[in-house]
Parts: structure tokens; sequence; C-alpha cells
């Protein structure tokens, strides 16, 4: 379905970028679609294409997300930090010590568990 006199710029993009949405994670290709960040469809080159599902890019193309927001969603590796979910671990852990005497140790021993696998996990790779 390349328009006239255009690269085929779905297949390029397909081919440069993992078939998700960058700003979702919508991921079934055949429903996903190849935006053009300056809203120039003559504007085929990779830097300015991004994988986008149909509602983020109608809502890039109407400026509800930022252009730059989704350049670096594309562009930068990204790593989910898992411990930013356990900020109040310690807390609610002091909390369950206090309910149950043994859950203390319990705790502790799972902690020293979890350490040691980490560790083995760490040193495997
Ligand atoms: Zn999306």
């Amino acid at each position: 379905m390349a328009r006239r006199g255009l690269p085929n710029y779905r297949k390029m993009a397909f081919e440069k970028y993992a078939p998700i949405c960058v700003h979702c994670g919508f991921g079934i290709k055949e429903v996903l679609e190849v935006a053009h960040l300056d809203c120039d469809p003559q504007n085929c080159d990779l830097s300015n294409l991004v994988i986008l599902c149909p509602t983020c890019h109608r809502m890039h193309d109407i400026d509800l997300i930022p252009t730059d927001a989704l350049v670096r969603l594309r562009d930068e590796k990204r790593k989910p930090r898992w411990a930013k979910l356990m900020k109040d671990a310690a807390q609610k852990a002091t909390q369950t010590k206090r309910l149950d005497p043994g859950a203390f140790q319990a705790a502790a021993k799972k902690a020293i568990a979890t350490r040691r696998a980490r560790a083995a996990a760490k040193a495997a790779t």
C-alpha cells in the first residue's frame, strides 16, 4: 500500500523498529500504524517514522502525545525498575513482624535466600 512515488515506509519502519506501539505497547502488527513524526507524509526518513497503535497515532496527530516523548520511547532502551514498587517493603515487613513474632525470622530467611539467588543469577550472566 505504498503511496505513489514514496518508498514503502511501513515496510522500512517494521524492519527497523520493534512491532509494538512505542507509547502504549500494543502489539498486534496488522493493526499497528506507522506515523510521520512531523506529520509530513512525504518525509519518509526513518528518523521521522514511529510505530504507533491507531489511538496513539491519533493522539500524536492532535498533540496530546508530544513528539519528543515518542522519539525518546522509540530510541532509548527501557528497563523496568521493579524496586520502585517496593519502596515501602521495609515498613510493611516491620508491621508484619509486630503482628507475628515468628514472621520476622521467616522474612529474614526469605531475604537471605533472595539475596543469594540474585547473587547467583548475577554471577551466571
Ligand atoms: Zn498505542
